[in-house]
C-alpha cells in the first residue's frame, strides 16, 4: 500500500535574532532531514520534548511553512509543486487542529457559522445546501443543532474542540494533524473525543498524525510513533514495539522520565534524563544525543549515526544497535 503522506529529507532552519543584539541573527536549525510514511488509516504519533522541532514539524506538516530542502507528497502529489490555486483545493485534503482552537475561532461568530465559513473560504458549496451540511458535520462530531445559533464563548474546551473538528470534516479531509488537541481536555473529554476519532476513522478513512508530548495518550491512540530529538527522528516503531522494547537511549530516557507511564518493562534507572538538550544554533558534531546518553562512547561524538532500520518496522539511529555494543564497553 502506498503511503497517504510521503515525508522525504526534510529541512527546515529559520533566523533568529540573537539575544541582546539588534542584527545579529543566528540560524536554528528547526528541523534535520526528516523522513516519514504516513500510512493510509493509522494513527501516527511524533512526541519529544518541548524545543525539539516538533511544532516547526507540525507547520511543515499543514504546510503552513515550506521545507528548505526535500519533499512532502500527499496521495502522490509533491505539494511543493503546486500552483497556489491547486493547493488550495489539496488543503481540504489535509486539515490541522489545534491544541485549544477558541483563540483561532472569531468570538463573536455562531457556532453555525464559523463552520460554515469553511465551507466558504474553500470554495465548491452550494449555497442551498450550506445550513443541511453544517448541520450534518456538527452531528457527526456530537454537537447539538440546538448549537448553530449559538456564541463559543458559553461552550466547552471539548465542545470548542468539536466545533474545530467540524470545521476540518466539513471538506472531507484525508488527514488530520492534531497537535496537542487532547491535552488541553480533562481524562472524560479526553475519552470521548478518542472514540469520537476512531469512530470519524472507521466512517471517513481517516488517517490521524498526532503530535503531542503526552505518552500516556499517544500509548493509548497511536498505532506507529517517531521520537524526536534536536530537529531528527531517533526512533520510529509500533505502538508495542517502542513502549515495551524501546530502541534508543533517548526513548529510553524519554519514557523513564514519563511520570503518567506506570509500567516500564526496562530498567528505567539506567535512563534517566538529565541537562538541557544541545541549542539548535549549534547543533554538536556526531551524535545529537551524546552530550546526555548514559550509553555514549567514542564513535559517538565523531559520527553522525543514521537511522536504520533494524528489525522489521523498527527504525533507530544509535551507533549502539549497529552491533558496537562491544566497542562500547571498551
Ligand atoms: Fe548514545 Fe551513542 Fe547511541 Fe547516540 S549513538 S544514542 S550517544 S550510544
Ligand atoms: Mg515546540
Amino acid at each position: 500500500e502506498a503511503p497517504l503522506m510521503k515525508v522525504e529529507n526534510v529541512h527546515r532552519t529559520y533566523r533568529a535574532r540573537k539575544r541582546g543584539t539588534f542584527n545579529t541573527y543566528s540560524n536554528v536549525q528547526a528541523v534535520r532531514g526528516v523522513t516519514l510514511d504516513i500510512m493510509p488509516r493509522e494513527n501516527f504519533g511524533i512526541v519529544g520534548e518541548s524545543g525539539c522541532g516538533k511544532s516547526t514539524l507540525t507547520r511543515l506538516l499543514a504546510w503552513l511553512e515550506t521545507p528548505d530542502s526535500g519533499s512532502i507528497v500527499l496521495n502522490g502529489t509533491s505539494l511543493g509543486a503546486l500552483s497556489s490555486r491547486d493547493l488550495i483545493r489539496k488543503r481540504n485534503e489535509f486539515q490541522l487542529l489545534l491544541q485549544d482552537p477558541y483563540n483561532a475561532l472569531p468570538p463573536r461568530t455562531t457556532v453555525g457559522r464559523m463552520i460554515e465559513e469553511s465551507l466558504l473560504i474553500r470554495g465548491s458549496f452550494k449555497r442551498a445546501d450550506l445550513r443541511k451540511r453544517v448541520i450534518a458535520a456538527m452531528a457527526e462530531v456530537g454537537l447539538a443543532a440546538e448549537l448553530y445559533d449559538q456564541l463559543p464563548n458559553a461552550l466547552s474546551t471539548g465542545e470548542r474542540q468539536r466545533i474545530s473538528i467540524a470545521r476540518a470534516l466539513i471538506l472531507d479531509p484525508k488527514l488530520l494533524i492534531l497537535d496537542e488537541t487532547l491535552s488541553a481536555l480533562d481524562q472524560r473529554e479526553q475519552g470521548r473525543l478518542i472514540e469520537l476519532f476512531s469512530k470519524l476513522q472507521d466512517k471517513n478513512d481517516l488517517t490521524y498524525v498526532f503530535i503531542s508530548h503526552d505518552l500516556a495518550m499517544v500509548r493509548k491512540v497511536c498505532t506507529r510513533i517517531a521520537v524526536m530529538y534536536l530537529g531528527e527522528m531517533v526512533e520510529i516503531a509500533d505502538n508495542r514495539d517502542l513502549f515495551f522494547d524501546p530502541q534508543h537511549p533517548y526513548t529510553k530516557a524519554l519514557l523513564s522520565a514519563a511520570p503518567t507511564l506506570e509500567e516500564k518493562p526496562f530498567d528505567a534507572s539506567d535512563f534517566l534524563l538529565e541537562g538541557e538538550p544541545p541549542s539548535p544554533i549549534d547543533i554538536p558534531a556526531g551524535c545529537s544525543f551524546a552530550s546526555r546518553c548514559p550509553k555514549a562512547f567514542g564513535r559517538c561524538r565523531v559520527e553522525t549515526p543514521r537511522l536504520v532500520e533494524h528489525s522489521p518496522g523498527r527504525l533507530a539511529a544509535c551507533h549502539l544497535l549497529d552491533g558496537d555494543e562491544a566497542q562500547a564497553a571498551a
